[in-house]
């Protein structure tokens, strides 16, 4: 056994308790470098190569307890990690492990969603500050925000991809005006942002300024590997997390479908057994793609593997709720009260969407796929390489 598998044992046999306050477990876990295994020990992390952290990932999993993973999904931190100064993740690197932050996505604007490139929310540079103008969309859990990670236009000389940089902007201060979105499923998660002259120090941008294009590519790849899936070890839990309710609901599992088949009588139907075959050979085939996925991107940055996971996923839900729906036959389409197995059946129908459409669509994903991991030739795009202030705008 290697000395850090040994060492681990043996924080798991010193100080894990099932029944403890999962609030000091988390804290004890972060401070002492097991949530964040390949990261830096100054920032939280055990500098463990990939194959002793999916080791110790193993162990952990094996045991039922929570703990390692954040290297790989905490999209925040991780943008953090390789983007932000020094100062900018001595303030914030723990919070955000522990989830005492509440973040968003200021990315989508109404007129740049799929060709996010052609963002117009500009920054002006006033001294030491940036001075924000424009408007965002469809922005999750931007109600509660502390902060934003926002991309705006920086230099409006530069082609479209050139001249963007990233933000980290305070969403509670004058200039941030934040209007809930009504979505199919009933849930106000996502909103509208409108600002007017926010201020936003230089010291919250991360990466070079006008490269703000990359520093995007390294967040989205942790929201892909996110939605993607794949195994994971029991999620450890914070009672006074900031950004819980961020997402939505977990799909129908296999064994939730086994149940409501033995309900209703129909685990003997072949046509559901077959159906429930194939989702769960979807459901393995994307937990071993999500692995290569973080495999690769952890030996170089952005990986489009991670859009493979993300396609499959949003397939799996879908075909989770049509699965769903066929037990239920005719009650599908009835709604229930928030508890009955008709409102869970018509939540997880709508909010297979979601990932459908969340964090790049599925049609983009496919480009992505076709152009970078296949191989095949990209799509034509006429104002990739003209000043973007001579590109019209969409709305
Ligand atoms: C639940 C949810 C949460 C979200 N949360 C956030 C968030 O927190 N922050 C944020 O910034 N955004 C968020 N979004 C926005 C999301 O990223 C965008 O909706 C998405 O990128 C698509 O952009 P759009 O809506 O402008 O559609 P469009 O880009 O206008 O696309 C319309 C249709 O055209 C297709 N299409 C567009 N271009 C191409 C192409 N080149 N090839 C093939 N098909 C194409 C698309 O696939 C789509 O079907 C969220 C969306 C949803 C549904």
């Amino acid at each position: 056994m290697s000395s850090v598998l040994q060492e681990a044992e043996e924080f798991i046999a010193k100080n894990w308790d099932p029944n403890g306050d999962p609030d000091a477990w988390r804290e004890l876990v972060i401070d002492s470098g097991w949530s964040a295994l390949r990261w830096p020990t100054q920032w939280f992390g055990r500098g463990l190569s990939d194959d002793d952290a999916a080791e110790v990932e193993a162990l952990f999993f094996e045991r039922g307890v929570p703990g390692p993973g954040q290297d790989k999904t905490n999209l925040w931190a991780g943008t953090m990690l390789s983007y932000g100064s020094d100062e900018l993740k001595s303030q914030f690197m723990r919070k955000l492990l522990l989830d005492e932050v509440a973040m968003c996505l200021l990315y989508s604007e109404p007129g740049a969603g799929s060709d996010l490139a052609g963002l117009r929310t500009s920054a002006v540079r006033d001294g030491d500050e940036w001075v924000v103008n424009g408007q965002k969309v469809w922005t999750s859990g931007a109600a509660a925000a502390d902060y934003g990670m926002l991309i705006a236009r920086t230099d409006w000389n530069q082609p479209k991809h050139r001249g963007i940089s990233f933000f980290w902007l305070p969403m509670k201060k004058p200039g941030v005006e934040v209007r809930p979105l009504r979505q199919a499923t009933g849930d106000a998660r996502f909103n509208e942002v409108f600002i007017t002259d926010a201020r936003v120090p230089d010291m919250n941008r991360l990466g070079e300024l006008n490269s703000g294009w990359m520093v995007l590519q390294t967040a989205l790849m942790y929201e892909r590997v996110a939605m993607g899936g794949g195994r994971r070890g029991p999620v450890m839990r914070s009672t006074k997390g900031a950004t819980a309710a961020a997402h939505g609901s977990i799909p129908a599992s296999d064994t939730s479908l086994i149940s409501l088949a033995k309900k209703v009588g129909k685990n003997n139907d072949p046509h559901f057994r077959q159906e429930l075959a194939k989702l769960y050979c979807r459901r393995m085939t994307n937990e071993w793609n999500a692995e290569r996925a973080r495999a690769a991107a952890e030996a170089g940055g952005a990986s489009p593997l991670a859009s493979l996971g993300k396609l499959n996923m949003a397939e799996i839900l879908h075909y989770a709720a049509r699965i769903q729906g066929h037990l239920l036959g005719m009650n599908a389409s009835l709604l229930g009260d928030e508890d009955s197995v008709e409102y869970a059946h018509n939540y997880s129908q709508l909010n297979a969407y979601f990932f459908s459409i969340g964090g790049g669509t599925d049609q983009i994903q496919r480009n992505i796929i076709g152009e970078r991991v296949l191989g095949l030739p990209k799509e034509p795009e006429t104002d990739r390489e003209i000043a973007f202030r001579d590109v019209p705008a969409r709305v």
